[in-house]
């Protein structure tokens, strides 16, 4: 979804009600110099604290809205941003107190990004401070007023050739000394979709193959929107922090590392606070980053970039469940920037909001889809090979035809990727002899069995003890492990390649990345490294090898075991299922020349149980469109996203009685109260999450939905006050928490 039209709130009412460009005066209606000003100030105060959003303080000066303050809060003193808007009266018997220090060697944040974070707050029903403070870097929060001036103070070391001189000027684009690669001629279809998005206003979604040139089409797109006028800025974002360093190379390259600065949490608290200044004084001209990016101040913003905008990490899962491509629609319309969204597997959210105008819905979408279907350099897109495993043997792993398949592309010394998205060795170790199986003492999941370092580790918690030698529960030897994870693909492969030799007469190389082999700093660097210089054959991984990556040598992708998503209950799995197969296909065959030279043709492998599967047959004719058409008509019939809109709420206590007593609560008083928008959404029963338990806490939900997203998020305002009055009362203290999810991706 995107922030639809019909949202209650259109930016231009959030001006007139909400946010009034002149905090009000308060006490006389005068202020004179000599008496102290009042201001409203976010701060954030602990979550669902009773204070309210906005705090009164004193101050000598008069302050703009924006203006960055630290203020005293019970023992402490914490940033906080002047507002717009009358803060709530303090309790009786409370002194104003007054704002200590102004960091006034930072402009103030502007409408734009006040209006943003305004928005969010509301839309995703948190506090105002909350999205505020936790938008800002780190380093604004946590330093002191001194150390903070001293940082300011203090002289940006050069970031890169050439950057010291253009410090404080920011280059043209243009004329960045960098900037001597010659451009590529574009292709027609490049060349067609420049041409609408030049001439229309958007939103776009911008359909193309992997390897159509996309993020061409977006250097591009900055290039023209930073040269429409002086100062102007670009955001371009994408899913992955280990996807930013390439795409920081190919922005640097064509403009120059003093105007481009990346955001995104991988980054040290200084880098993140350095950058974040640069986008805020206008000096960085493009942001790259990931999700967080999305709430980075840009005063000059013209542009905003959301590739892969189907990754579900574009949403926050955790804290305010913001969904960065929303907000990116929302603050692109708010700010007149364009936007584009990219992808070669949309969203079904954003592939029916582009849908286009027929006879029968001659509105159509509200978004331009832009179409590139073709591979750059005539590369074919891989072709499907569906190994059906019922005729395999019983537990084969890797299949004859696809061991074979690696074989012979080793041997041509081409490259091979194996997907598995389970990290670990087995997902759980079992006791034939009395059943006991590796359960997390904490969690109702298993243990996750990890064979290099010999330990059992929840993936939830996060709880990790060794391997037993024997069973716990019986003592026998003979514990098993059920199931693979990528360990146990890796050292298979690695046994059943040991005597296929590469064409230099090495042994074959077989390498693993995922979240266990990247966690140490610049590991994940090295490995792929590792993987661009071909010192790799066979590389196994998990969906992080599958996004985005560049390979030039990877002919061949399988997936070895992806049935598990067919027939899960979530309904939104076959939508990312088809998106993960698709985007890994597209490490396959990226430069056709050397596919033409090797004499080869890139593959994608599937082992299945189901090879008569819908989303088989919609891979093998790499047709997203039939499969989109195919869901969202499942989607429509049965009344699911994005045809009608949902919000959780989720309830965390120590028994499920408590958790879900508390959403049975809620949910009978806001029926008692006849709340608004309530004829328009369905309330159903609360239930137990999947996962039901994690670190000893047990986990609820309940599901709202409405045909009217303005009548849900009516709802949700006007059910706060319910909620929290609900939590408050005694039947209910022994919840642990609760929290409102709108738009969730998982449900
Ligand atoms: P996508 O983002 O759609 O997967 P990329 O933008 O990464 O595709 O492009 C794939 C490859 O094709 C890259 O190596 C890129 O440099 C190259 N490329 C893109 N556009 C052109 C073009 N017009 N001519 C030649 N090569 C191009
Ligand atoms: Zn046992
Ligand atoms: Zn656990």
């Amino acid at each position: 979804m995107a922030p639809p039209p019909d949202h209650p709130n259109p930016p231009a009412a959030v001006q007139a009600s909400t946010l009034p460009q002149r905090a009000p005066a308060t006490g006389s209606a005068q202020p004179s110099q000599s008496q102290p000003a009042t201001v409203a100030v976010a701060v954030h105060t602990p979550a669902h604290s009773a204070l309210g959003d906005l705090l009164s303080y004193t101050s000598a000066q008069p302050l703009a809205p924006g203006t960055l303050v630290r203020v005293p809060l019970g023992q402490r003193e914490v940033l906080g941003v002047v507002w717009d808007g009358t803060p709530a009266p303090l309790p009786e018997g409370m002194a104003t107190r007054s704002v200590a220090a102004v960091l006034d060697g930072i402009a103030p944040l502007d409408i734009h990004w006040r209006r943003l974070v305004a928005f969010a707050a509301r839309y995703y029903q948190r506090s105002l401070g909350e999205i505020a403070l936790a938008a800002l870097p780190p380093q604004l929060r946590d330093l002191s007023h001194e150390q903070l001036a001293r940082r300011l103070r203090r002289p940006a070391k050069p970031a890169g050739k050439g950057a010291a001189a253009r410090a404080n000027t920011a280059p043209a684009p243009a004329d960045a000394a960098e900037n001597a690669t010659p451009l590529i001629a574009l292709s027609a279809e490049q060349q067609g979709v420049l041409a609408q998005i030049g001439s229309n206003p958007g939103p776009f979604l911008l359909f193309g193959s992997t390897g159509s040139g996309k993020t061409e089409v977006y250097l591009r797109c900055v290039q023209t929107a930073l040269e429409a006028r002086p100062g102007a800025q670009a955001l371009v974002m994408v899913p992955e922090i280990n996807l930013t360093p390439q795409l920081e190379a190919r922005f640097t390259e064509r403009f120059g590392t003093a105007s481009v600065v990346s955001l995104h949490s991988g980054m040290t608290n200084p880098q993140r606070l350095k950058s974040w200044l640069a986008a805020h004084s206008g000096q960085a001209r493009i942001v790259l980053g990931t999700r967080m990016a999305v709430f980075a101040s840009m005063p000059q913003l013209a542009l905003i970039v959301v590739d892969e905008e189907h990754d579900a990490s574009y949403k926050q899962q955790e804290g305010a469940r913001y969904s960065a491509r929303d907000l990116a629609i929302w603050r692109a319309r708010e700010q007149h920037a364009k936007v584009i969204l990219g992808s070669a597997t949309p969203s079904l959210e954003s592939w029916h909001a582009s849908r286009p105008a027929t006879p029968e819905d001659p509105q159509g979408g509200r978004y331009l889809r832009l179409h590139m279907p073709s591979r750059i350099g005539a590369g074919k897109l891989p072709v499907l090979r569906v190994v059906n495993m019922n005729h395999q043997p019983r537990r084969t792993v890797f299949s004859a035809p696809l061991l074979a398949a690696l074989q012979e592309r080793i041997e041509r010394g081409e490259q091979c990727m194996i997907l598995l998205n389970r990290r670990g060795y087995a997902p759980v170790l079992h006791c034939a002899d009395c059943d006991w199986k590796s359960d997390c003492p904490h969690c109702s999941a298993h243990q996750v069995f990890h064979k290099t370092d010999r330990s059992l580790r929840c993936h939830h918690c996060g709880f990790a003890q060794r391997v037993p030698r024997a069973c716990p529960g019986c003592g026998s030897p003979d514990i098993t492990p059920i199931g693979r994870g990528t360990e146990q693909l890796e050292e298979q492969l690695s046994a059943l390649l040991a005597d296929v030799r590469r064409p230099d007469g090495a042994p074959a190389r077989v390498a693993r990345i995922d979240a266990d082999t990247t966690r140490a700093q610049g590991a994940l660097e090295a490995q792929l490294a590792q993987v661009h210089a071909g010192d790799i054959d066979v590389l196994v991984g998990t969906q992080m090898i599958a996004k985005g990556h560049d390979f030039r040598r990877i002919t061949l992708v399988a997936a070895v075991q992806p049935d598990g998503a067919l027939f899960s209950s979530d309904f939104r799995a076959p939508e990312r299922l088809f998106a993960l197969l698709m985007q890994a296909s597209g490490r396959a065959g990226r430069d056709a020349d050397y596919v033409a030279a090797q004499g080869s043709r890139s593959e994608m492998w599937l082992q299945t149980f189901h090879p008569e599967h819908a989303i088989v047959a919609a891979l093998r004719q790499h047709d997203y469109p039939a499969f989109a058409a195919q869901q969202l008509d499942e989607r429509q019939g049965a009344a699911m996203p994005p045809f009608a809109f949902q919000a959780l709420v989720r309830a965390d206590a120590r028994t499920q009685e408590v958790a879900q007593g508390f959403l049975r609560a809620a949910s009978q008083a806001a029926t008692d109260a006849a709340l608004p928008g309530l004829e328009h959404v369905t309330l159903y029963p609360p239930v137990p999450l999947t996962i039901q338990r994690v670190a000893n806490v047990e986990r609820a939900q309940m599901l709202l939905e409405s045909d009217s997203r303005a009548a849900l998020q009516r709802f949700l305002a006007a059910w706060q006050a319910l909620l929290h009055h609900t939590r408050a009362q005694s039947a209910h203290k022994a919840l642990v928490r609760w929290l409102v999810d709108v738009d969730p991706l998982v449900i």
